[in-house]
């Protein structure tokens, strides 16, 4: 095993000499009272780091998997909420919808995830994985925007900016490292990620199931390349309405500013290429509201939030925009973090 690298760049450079070699992140605790923690990476091949680490004691398990770009990868989801926030959710119920939608849309009717749980009083959390290949992140971001757009229209639960608690961030950024089934956060020791429904199944059989970037080879690869935006934008009329889906949505959050809101999007692409808007809502009749996943960098943390998003705020009379960071833990005086001052 090479490393640990603590710089990333320096990482992926010996990777690229590196024959068979795999990028591989663990946590590691910080000094840095704002951050929780820090990454190191590691460089092993997939078996020889297999093996170590299904023999590691438990608590050295705090390994991620690294999901690179331009390789196919498992279908996969992750699955989170607070319960405060959406106290009224079922974490079983949101993956029984995941699920449905993710076999109607591939048209494959038996198709179940492998599920991992670190489920605790204050967080519902689950990893998904499909035993099917789509050819890139990309191709698994489109398809689980689209799941994400299908379950909304059908009214699935909200969890509090998310749908189903379907977190999109986790599709945004390279190296972005998914906790391996086990491993847990340096502070959290009791809240691994188990199997779940059967904690019992065989490990290694565990680890190759819920593994996303491994042990693909051998699965089916399947066609995605149905552009959202243009979806949405295309949407047949419901049965029974004469309103296109688009149409109805928009309804619902009537004094949204539609020329506004185009110029405003417009601009953040040009400036944020690779954020894109989970969410727009009104409030108070005056403020457009954008959710921007996976965020954009927030001047408190220093860092783009992986669990919290960050909002555009614009104020439709003045027409003056501002980011808000929605991380509780930024807070000043109990008020969410402000920034940027965007005329329109
Ligand atoms: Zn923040």
């Amino acid at each position: 095993m090479l490393g640990p690298f603590y710089n990333e760049k320096t990482a992926v450079a010996t990777l690229a000499k590196c024959k068979d070699a795999k990028l591989w992140k663990k946590f590691v605790p910080t000094r840095d009272a704002k951050k929780k923690f820090s990454m190191a990476f590691y460089l092993h091949t997939t078996e020889g780091f297999l093996a170590k680490y299904l023999t590691m004691p438990p608590q050295d398990q705090m390994y991620c998997e690294v999901i690179p770009d331009n390789v196919p990868l498992k279908i996969y989801m992750d699955v989170e909420f607070k319960r405060n926030v959406a106290p009224n959710v079922d974490m079983d119920e949101c993956v029984a919808l995941v699920q449905q939608c993710v076999a109607t849309l591939l048209k494959m009717p038996n198709l179940v995830p492998f599920q991992l749980d670190a489920s605790n009083g204050e967080k519902a959390s689950r990893h998904l994985t499909w035993p099917v290949a789509l050819k890139d992140k990309e191709a698994v971001k489109s398809l689980v925007k689209h799941v994400v757009y299908v379950l909304k229209e059908q009214g699935a639960p909200t969890t509090g900016d998310s749908i189903c608690g379907i977190d999109l961030a986790v599709y945004g950024k390279n190296n972005q490292g998914m906790r391996m089934c086990y491993s847990h956060k340096p502070n959290e020791i009791l809240r691994k990620l188990m199997p779940y429904p059967n904690k019992a199944v065989n490990a290694r059989m565990a680890m190759e199931q819920s593994m996303i970037a491994h042990f693909v080879a051998s699965l089916p690869m399947l066609e995605w390349n149905r552009p959202l935006e243009k979806k949405q934008k295309k949407a047949p009329a419901a049965p029974g309405t004469t309103k296109r889906v688009k149409e109805t949505r928009d309804a619902a959050d009537l004094p949204l500013d539609l020329v506004l809101l185009n110029q405003v999007k417009d601009r953040l692409h040009n400036c944020y290429p690779d954020v894109y808007f989970a969410e727009e809502k009104m409030y108070d009749e005056k403020i457009m509201s954008l959710t921007l996943r996976p965020g954009v960098i927030c001047p408190a943390a220093q860092r783009v939030h992986e669990s919290n998003c960050t909002w555009m705020n614009v104020n439709i009379k003045t027409r003056m925009g501002e980011f808000v960071c929605s991380d509780p833990d930024c807070k000043v005086g109990g008020r969410l973090v402000r920034w940027g001052c965007w005329k329109f």
